[in-house]
C-alpha cells in the first residue's frame, strides 16, 4: 500500500514529501491510519546522522498515535476502529532472555526500531510516523486508554515511557527528591510522571524563561544551571536526577547534587560526556543509563497517565512546519513537545 510521507535523503538534507510502501496486513498485523506523531530530538539526531548509523531516505518519528483501520485474522489485542499507538519498536526476535523478560528494547538479536533500522528480515528498511499509514505486528502495538487527549498522547510513546522507565527503576516514590536536568519533550514529562508519583520535583535548566512551566507542570523549585552558584546551594540535595538533555554539559557538576547513594539516570544523547571517578566514589553515587521501555512497561505507562490526566504538552504542527520545528528544539524553543497532524502530510 502506498502512503504518503516526509522523508529525508541525506545527513545534510530538510525533510520534503515522500511515498513509501507500507506491507499488506499479515495474519498478525494491525494497520493503523496515523492521526498524530510527535517529534523527539532522536529524530534529529538521526535525520541530520549524528549517530553514525542513518540510512536514508530516512522517514523519521516513533511517537504515534492513530485508528486501527485494519487488522490480521489472528490479531485480539486491537479491532478496527479503535484507537492505537506505536513507539520506538515494531518487532524483536520474541524468543531470547531480554525479549521474555518484556525488554524487547534490549532483543540480543537487536530490534526493529519503528525507523532507521530494519525489519526482523535484517533487509526491508523500516519507516517511521512521519506518514499517514503504518504497519505493525500487534504485539508492539499499544493500547490508548479512553479519556486522554490524542496530540498530547502522542509524546508518551517515547517521551513517555523514556522517563517514566527510570523513575520506576530507582523506586521514584512520595518524598522522593527528584531533579530533572533539561526542559524540553523529555523533561517536561519526567517532571509531571516524578510528580504525579509523589517526588518532590526540582527542574534544572540554562532557561530561566521555562520558570513559570516548570511550576504549571509540577515542580516545586526551579534552579539554573547556568548559574555556578546552584552548584553550591543544591549540593547533596537529591535521591534522583535524570538528565534529558542533549547537548555536551559537566556530568561532575551534576553528580554533586546527589546525595550519598544517590543515582543520576542518563537518558538524554549528547556526543559525549566525561566523568572523573570522584565523581561517583564520593558519597557512593551512582550513574545509570536508560533505553526507552518494553512494550509492557509502555501499557503500564499509559495506564498510569490515564489514571493522573497526564498528556505532553504540545504544539500541533502541519508536515510543512517539520523543518522549522527541528531549528526551534535546536534552540531551545520546545513548549513542549512539536506533534505533527497527521492530516497534512
Ligand atoms: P528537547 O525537547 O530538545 O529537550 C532537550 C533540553 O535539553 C532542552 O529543552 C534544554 O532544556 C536542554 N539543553 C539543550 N541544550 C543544552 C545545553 N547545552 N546545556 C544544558 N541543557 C541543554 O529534546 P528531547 O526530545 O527531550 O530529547 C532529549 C534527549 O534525549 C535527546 O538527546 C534524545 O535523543 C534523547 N532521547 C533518549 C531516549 C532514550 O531511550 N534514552 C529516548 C528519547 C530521547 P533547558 O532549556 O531547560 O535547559
Ligand atoms: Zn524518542
Ligand atoms: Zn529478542
Amino acid at each position: 500500500m502506498k502512503t504518503r510521507a516526509w522523508a529525508t535523503s541525506a545527513a545534510d538534507q530538510l525533510l520534503a514529501p515522500f511515498e513509501i510502501d507500507r506491507r499488506e496486513v499479515g495474519p498478525l498485523d494491525v494497520q493503523i491510519e496515523i492521526l498524530f506523531s510527535g517529534i523527539c530530538h532522536s529524530d534529529i539526531h538521526q535525520a541530520r546522522g549524528e549517530w553514525g548509523n542513518s540510512r536514508f531516505p530516512m522517514v523519521p518519528g516513533h511517537e504515534i498515535v492513530g485508528r486501527v483501520t485494519a487488522v490480521g485474522a489472528r490479531v485480539t489485542k486491537l479491532k478496527v476502529g479503535e484507537l492505537a499507538g506505536v513507539g520506538c519498536m515494531v518487532d524483536s526476535c520474541r524468543t531470547c532472555a531480554p525479549c521474555g523478560q518484556g525488554d524487547e528494547q534490549f532483543c540480543q538479536a537487536g530490534p526493529a526500531f519503528t525507523y532507521n533500522s530494519t525489519e526482523m528480515d535484517r533487509k526491508t528498511p523500516t519507516y517511521g510516523g512521519y506518514s499517514r499509514q503504518v504497519v505493525v505486528t500487534e504485539h508492539f502495538t499499544l493500547k490508548i486508554p479512553a479519556g486522554l487527549a490524542l496530540q498530547g498522547t502522542a509524546p508518551l510513546l517515547c517521551a513517555g515511557i523514556t522517563t517514566y522507565s527510570p523513575l520506576r527503576q530507582w523506586n521514584c516514590k512520595k518524598g522522593d527528591r527528584v531533579g530533572v536536568v533539561g526542559l524540553g519533550g523529555l523533561g517536561h514529562m519526567a517532571v509531571k510522571l516524578a510528580a504525579a508519583m509523589g517526588a518532590e520535583v526540582t527542574m534544572l535548566s540554562t532557561s530561566r524563561s521555562k520558570e513559570a512551566d516548570a511550576a504549571r507542570l509540577g515542580a516545586t523549585s526551579f534552579a539554573l544551571t547556568s548559574e555556578k552558584s546552584t552548584f553550591k546551594t543544591l549540593a547533596g540535595r537529591f535521591d534522583l536526577l535524570i538528565d534529558t538533555v542533549s547537548a555536551p554539559h559537566d556530568l561532575n557538576s551534576y553528580l554533586g547534587l546527589l546525595r550519598p547513594y544517590g543515582a543520576m539516570a542518563i537518558v538524554g544523547v549528547p556526543p559525549k560526556l566525561e566523568m572523573h571517578p570522584f565523581s561517583l566514589i564520593n558519597g557512593n553515587r551512582r550513574l545509570s543509563g536508560s533505553s526507552i521501555g518494553g512494550i509492557r512497561e509502555t501499557q503500564e505507562m499509559l495506564e498510569f497517565c490515564a489514571q493522573h490526566q497526564i498528556v505532553a504538552d504540545v504544539e500541533v504542527i502541519p508536515a510543512e512546519k517539520i523543518n522549522m520545528a527541528y531549528e526551534r528544539m535546536l534552540k531551545n524553543d520546545v513548549r513542549y513537545r512539536f506533534v505533527i497532524d497527521a492530516a497534512t502530510i
